[in-house]
């Protein structure tokens, strides 16, 4: 079945009832499109986040982690141009009411993109052509630029000085960072810095469950170049960002590359490639990579009072390096990984939910049964050696066999091993496979072995 024609509902619930993702704030009725990740939605988490760092920062003997800050110096913001900047079109409907996002309404209805329009042309069309949206008729104010940033108060005094904000991206932290991670690293270009962390957006129109939520978190790095490598190494992460999608067990056909035309290029960029996935409601983004140029440093080198630059040893002179930034939401990319991992199957007269996640992504690589309760104290046995040798697994007692089975498949877990009647005298178990549900019998002592020669 395509993503398009999976009912995102069906797979909600399943996220519910399993523990992966709940409403937030449920018992107060919910605070709107935000969702706590369960005890399985954090183990998946962690293993996506996990693979990126490990694809972006360790595997890339250039490139290096840190952690900033969610709250900056406000400057940070005026810099960087999310003052100014950093805002949607909103129109609103006055006959019911609700707020739009101008230019969704506008490549909605037309498919083309809206960054082709000005202002008060993509108004005035709206006006003229929109009559009807949403299932009521319509009465459109005029747009207005929204700022996308939360703001807050620092300090005990609530005025317009003690004013901040919360990070709508990570980049800048990693930016304003520039010459304390070069100087103490001893870094020579190209080289990399990312990070993974929260990043918050008073978003026009959340929704499409974690596709578009308030606060998310972004895996984003930032690779600097020679301002001549900029093409090269833009070209190397857009390859490198989709191979790490692809390694992650998305399919080829739920991902497409959408390189931006001149119009819809940020105001930052020379250069941006969208990778989309086939969500259950279409086609949506996914990861940047954007080639940011100079602009990010040099702007910080407008305001700062130190100069964001590198001494180019060669040509003996201090130039400010281009930038290319892979950028991916931990929260989509969950969704995506979901989405297309998702299995309805039915095998002979039952059916199954299976979520075939790559092993590294499993939240439980091992489930351990014993086939009665009376086997428990083996079963246990086996559980505590899985989790000496860091296998992260789980335990399961309660239900027939087949329905235990069923439990895990469903929330992805790649073996289980079950020990029954035999094992007392053979010392072996039965380990069955997730996805082709085929069963070895296997020696206690070659557990660990069997498990890491076969993922
Ligand atoms: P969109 O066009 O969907 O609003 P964007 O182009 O503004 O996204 P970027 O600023 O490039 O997004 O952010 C990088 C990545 O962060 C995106 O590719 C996406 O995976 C993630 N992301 C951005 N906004 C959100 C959000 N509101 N909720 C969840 N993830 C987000």
């Amino acid at each position: 079945m395509k993503n398009d024609q999976k009912n995102i509902n069906t797979i909600i619930n399943h996220l519910k009832n399993s523990g992966f993702v709940f409403q937030s704030s449920e018992i107060y009725g919910g605070l709107a499109n935000t969702w706590d990740y369960g005890p399985l939605g954090i183990l998946l988490i962690n293993n996506i986040k996990k693979e990126w760092w490990k694809n972006f920062i360790i595997k890339e003997k250039n490139n290096i982690g840190i952690d900033s800050k969610i709250l900056l110096n406000p400057n940070v913001w005026k810099a960087s141009g999310h003052l100014s900047n950093f805002s949607d079109l909103l129109i609103e409907n006055k006959i019911n009411n609700k707020r739009y996002r101008a230019d969704h309404i506008y490549e909605e209805i037309t498919n083309k993109l809206a960054a082709e329009l000005t202002q008060e042309e993509l108004e005035k069309w709206i006006i003229e052509n929109v009559k009807e949206y949403d299932n009521s008729k319509t009465d459109w104010a005029n747009i207005k630029k929204f700022n996308l940033m939360f703001k807050t108060n620092q300090g005990v005094i609530e005025d317009k000085k003690n004013e901040i904000y919360l990070r709508p991206e990570t980049a800048q932290g990693i930016f304003i960072n520039f010459n304390n991670v070069q100087r103490s690293m001893r870094l020579k270009l190209p080289f990399g810095i990312g990070q993974i962390g929260k990043s918050f957006r008073n978003e026009i129109t959340p929704g499409n469950f974690i596709f578009r939520t308030r606060e998310f978190e972004q895996m984003e790095l930032e690779f600097f170049v020679y301002p001549h490598q900029d093409e090269e190494f833009y070209n190397y992460y857009v390859a490198k960002s989709k191979n790490f999608l692809l390694s992650l067990g998305l399919k080829e056909e739920s991902i497409r590359l959408r390189v931006h035309d001149k119009e819809e290029l940020a105001h930052y960029s020379k250069g941006t490639t969208d990778i989309e996935f086939l969500f259950s409601f279409g086609w949506g983004e996914l990861m940047g990579i954007a080639n940011r140029t100079d602009f990010d440093l040099t702007s910080h080198n407008k305001l700062a009072n130190e100069k964001l630059r590198y001494f180019d040893q060669e040509k003996q002179e201090w130039i400010i390096p281009y930038v290319i930034e892979p950028s991916i939401g931990v929260d989509r990319l969950l969704l995506a990984i979901i989405v297309d991992s998702y299995q309805e199957e039915q095998i002979n007269d039952e059916s199954r939910i299976v979520m075939q996640l790559k092993y590294e992504l499993c939240p439980y690589k091992v489930c351990v049964l014993p086939l009665v309760k009376k086997h428990s104290e083996s079963a246990k046995e086996i559980f505590d050696m899985l989790i000496d040798h860091d296998i992260m697994a789980t335990y399961d007692e309660v239900g027939s066999i087949g329905k235990r089975y069923r439990r895990q498949d469903s929330i992805g877990t790649y073996w289980c091993i079950t020990y029954d009647y035999d094992s007392i005298n053979d010392h072996s178990v039965t380990i069955r496979h997730r996805d082709t549900m085929k069963q070895d019998r296997i020696k206690i002592e070659d557990i660990i072995s069997y498990i890491q020669n076969n993922k």
